[in-house]
C-alpha cells in the first residue's frame, strides 16, 4: 500500500513538473506570437491589419479571439511599422483589458494616448538591456537596429521573455548587420537563449549557421515574417537546410515549447 502511495506520489510530481515546464505558442502571422505558460502570457507583435500581400495578418476573428479569450497579460511591439504593430488595436486591446500592460520603444508608446500608467517604453539610445517584471515573467527590451538603410530612423526593440525554465528572444525585423557589429554589441550569447524568434531571412545568409551559433546559441530556431506568396519549393528548400527549424506559416498554427 505504501509504496503504491510513493509510486502515485512520485508520478503525480513528474506529472505537474512536466506541465509546469511546458510553454505554447500560437502563430498570429507575419511575426506575431502569443506564449503562454498556463498563468501568464504575452503576445509579441500580434496586432496588425493588412499590409500588403507579402505579410500575414490577424483578421478581425483572430484579433477577437486575442482580445477576449487569450487575453495576454502584456501586448509587446517590436516596432511602428505595419505588418508589426496597429495602434488602434493596441488601444482597443487596454480598453478590454483592464490590467494588460504594453511594451514598446517609444515611437510605440507616444501613438497610444489612453492608459498612460500600463505603458512600458524601452529607450533606444543604447543597447543598455531594460528589465521588468510582470508576474512570474521577467521580460527584458533591449534596442536591436532595424535591418535595411532606409529604416535606420525605426526604433526596433528585441525582447527577452523569461519564464523561469525558460527565456525565448524575439528580435523583431533586424539582420546580423556585421557592418556595425551589431550582435558583438548585444552580447545575446551571454543570456542563455533557450528559443530564438527570427525573421526567416536571417537564415539565408550562408554564414548564417555559423553566425546564429557565434552570436545568440539557442536550444531552438523558429523562423518568423514568411511572405504567404513564399513558394513550396523555397520553403521545402529552407526545411531541408535547416530540418530542426520551425517554420511559422499558418494562422494559429501551435509550437509546444
Ligand atoms: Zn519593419
Amino acid at each position: 500500500m505504501l509504496k503504491r502511495f510513493f509510486l502515485f506520489t512520485i508520478l503525480s510530481l513528474s506529472i505537474s513538473c512536466f506541465s509546469q515546464k511546458e510553454l505554447l505558442l500560437v502563430y498570429t502571422g507575419n511575426m506575431g506570437v502569443y506564449i503562454t505558460n498556463h498563468t501568464s502570457s504575452v503576445l509579441i507583435d500580434g496586432l496588425h491589419t493588412e499590409y500588403g500581400k507579402d505579410y500575414l495578418f490577424p483578421p478581425v476573428s483572430l484579433t477577437h479571439k486575442i482580445t477576449h479569450q487569450l487575453r495576454p497579460d502584456a501586448i509587446i511591439f517590436t516596432h511602428h511599422h505595419g505588418d508589426h504593430f496597429s495602434a488602434p488595436l493596441a488601444d482597443e486591446y487596454l480598453k478590454a483589458n483592464k490590467t494588460a500592460l504594453l511594451y514598446g520603444s517609444q515611437q510605440i508608446t507616444k501613438e497610444i494616448s489612453t492608459h498612460p500608467d500600463r505603458l512600458i517604453s524601452i529607450i533606444t539610445n543604447d543597447y543598455t538591456p531594460q528589465t521588468s517584471v510582470l508576474k512570474d515573467l521577467k521580460i527584458t527590451g533591449i534596442k536591436i537596429n532595424h535591418a535595411g538603410k532606409r529604416h535606420i530612423t525605426v526604433e526596433n526593440v528585441g525582447y527577452i521573455i523569461d519564464f523561469g525554465h525558460k527565456k525565448i528572444l524575439h528580435v523583431g525585423d533586424t539582420n546580423w548587420m556585421e557592418d556595425i557589429h551589431l550582435f558583438d554589441q548585444l552580447q545575446l550569447i551571454k543570456k542563455d537563449i533557450d528559443i530564438a524568434i527570427l525573421p526567416y531571412w536571417m537564415l539565408l545568409e550562408h554564414q548564417a549557421p555559423i553566425l546564429i551559433k557565434k552570436y545568440i546559441n539557442p536550444k531552438r530556431i523558429i523562423a518568423t515574417h514568411i511572405s504567404p506568396r513564399i513558394t513550396k519549393d523555397e520553403l521545402f528548400d529552407l526545411q531541408n537546410k535547416y530540418p530542426t527549424v520551425d517554420f511559422l506559416t499558418k494562422l494559429e498554427q501551435r509550437i509546444q515549447l
